[in-house]
């Protein structure tokens, strides 16, 4: 069981960071903390993140209906309920539109390349969605079929989710994922992309699975 206070405080710092880091626009994002076996403490729809207060968020349930709350929770929770369904060994879930990292998204282009260790070590393998529509239960249908061995989500023409074992791992992920991005994307300004090789990989991936 996660504190529901520690979680509020929790989530309420990481929205200022998705704001500041400029990961946000407008009322862009969610983020959620999975309490126990029936709750979840999630972001309220239509505000904007960097400005929230512990008042603001919402706790649900599996079935996505509200407990507590003066709110509407966010209306992606249906892809955050799914991916605590999917995966007993997390208990957050950040999504947001950073920019570089959208971008490959927006171009159809895979951030799925092994070229820095941090992201073979802390994150895994980037996988990418189809487009659905946000809001819709297709887009945790999407997530569903990736969620098993994927800790980083492009969502097509949309953005990136991250999930971890607690709220600081999920966001870690997620700004990982976005300078990965950042890095690819100069790197082809001045030259070629070169991969680690193989025997690298798999003992980063190897290590990732020790450490959790
Ligand atoms: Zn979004």
């Amino acid at each position: 069981m996660t504190d529901s206070v520690v979680s509020a405080d929790a989530i309420v710092r990481i929205g200022k960071m998705m704001y500041n880091r400029q990961f946000i626009a407008g009322t862009d994002g969610n983020i959620s903390v999975r309490l126990d076996d029936d709750r979840i403490l999630i972001t309220p729809a239509g505000y904007r993140k960097g400005e929230m207060t512990v008042e603001d968020l919402v706790v649900i349930d599996y079935d996505g209906k509200k407990i507590s709350g003066a709110n509407q929770p966010s209306s992606e929770m249906g892809m955050h309920i799914r991916l605590y369904q999917d995966r007993s060994d997390i208990s957050a879930c950040v999504h947001a539109h950073p920019p570089y990292a959208t971008s490959f998204a927006v171009t159809n282009q895979s951030l799925n390349e092994p070229v820095l260790p941090e992201i073979e070590l802390f994150v895994g393998p980037v996988a990418m969605t189809s487009y659905s529509p946000p809001g819709t239960d297709a887009v945790a249908d999407e997530l569903h079929k990736y969620s098993a061995d994927h800790n980083a989500f492009l969502l097509k023409n949309h953005g990136l989710v991250t999930v971890g074992k607690d709220i600081n791992q999920a966001f870690n992920r997620l700004e990982t994922v976005e300078q990965l991005a950042r890095i690819i994307w100069l790197a082809k300004q001045i030259g070629t992309v070169d991969s680690l090789d193989q025997k690298e990989i798999e003992r980063l991936a190897e290590l990732r699975h020790i450490i959790g």
